[in-house]
């Protein structure tokens, strides 16, 4: 089994004085781990946590980017605005942010392309809804976010890409996916990611389960061969809970 990479999306939360007490407290939970440990912190607070990790094996990275170098887009930010803070991670494509603000698998691949022409390596969510699940559509869903999301991205362009499987019913909602159904549905983003760019990519590539992922379920779900990591969202406001997850699996 690979190593694993674990990313907190800490969402809308901490000003800065709560981000440098959430990080000072973390860096030494976590020091330990062979695990590659990322938190994806509001753009207001990406120049603290910068600063408060350099020197630490805690790496930065933002909830989105623009795929625009500059321009009119009120509210949006530029890919190379980020690299220049020294971010090296953005989120891209979260549940969130398809549901509330608009974002398709169009703009998906829009914001993957400049994220990674401009040295960030994105982190892609993908994930289907209960209904969808529940009428049958979860593998009709995931393959048409992977094959649209992804269909400039070139196999060399996936070597630094991280996908994010989360159930959308599983975000925020306490209800986490069973062991067993989180590795199927891996599995299968995993096959049709091989049909594009064949078998030994798509082994390597990293696939993160998220969805109430925390310090009571880790370990059962990062034991499972096909969970490469994992994106936490509310355990990784608590230091202790999201220092669990990185260090459930050694
Ligand atoms: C997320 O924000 O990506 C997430 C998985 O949230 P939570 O862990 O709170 O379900």
């Amino acid at each position: 089994m690979k190593n694993k990479i674990i990313a907190g999306n800490w969402k809308m939360n901490n000003n800065r004085v709560q981000a440098e007490a959430l990080i000072t407290e973390l860096i030494p939970l976590v020091s330990e781990t062979k695990n590659t440990v990322i938190i994806c912190v509001p753009f207001t607070d990406l120049c603290k946590a910068v600063k408060l990790t350099k020197g630490t094996n805690i790496h930065v990275g933002a909830q989105n980017c623009h795929w625009k170098e500059s321009g009119a887009y009120t509210g949006e930010i530029a890919p190379s605005m980020l690299t220049e803070l020294g971010v090296e991670y953005v989120v891209i494509g979260h549940s969130e942010r398809r549901s509330y603000f608009g974002e398709t698998d169009e703009t998906v691949l829009l914001r993957t392309k400049a994220a990674l022409a401009a040295g960030l390596k994105p982190i892609v969510c993908i994930g289907e809804t209960l209904d969808e699940r529940n009428s049958g559509n979860m593998e009709k869903v995931l393959s048409r976010q992977i094959l649209d999301g992804f269909k400039d991205i070139t196999a060399d362009e996936l070597k630094n890409i991280i996908v994010a499987y989360e159930p959308v019913w599983a975000i925020g909602t306490g209800v986490t996916a069973t062991d067993e159904q989180a590795n199927d549905a891996i599995a299968y983003v995993r096959s049709v990611f091989a049909s594009k760019y064949g078998k030994t990519a798509a082994d390597k590539l990293y696939i993160q389960y998220g969805g109430s992922m925390n310090d009571k379920n880790a370990e059962g779900l990062l034991n499972m061969p096909q969970i490469d990591g994992g994106l936490i969202g509310g355990a990784s406001l608590v230091a202790a809970k999201f220092a669990a997850v990185v260090n459930a699996k050694k």
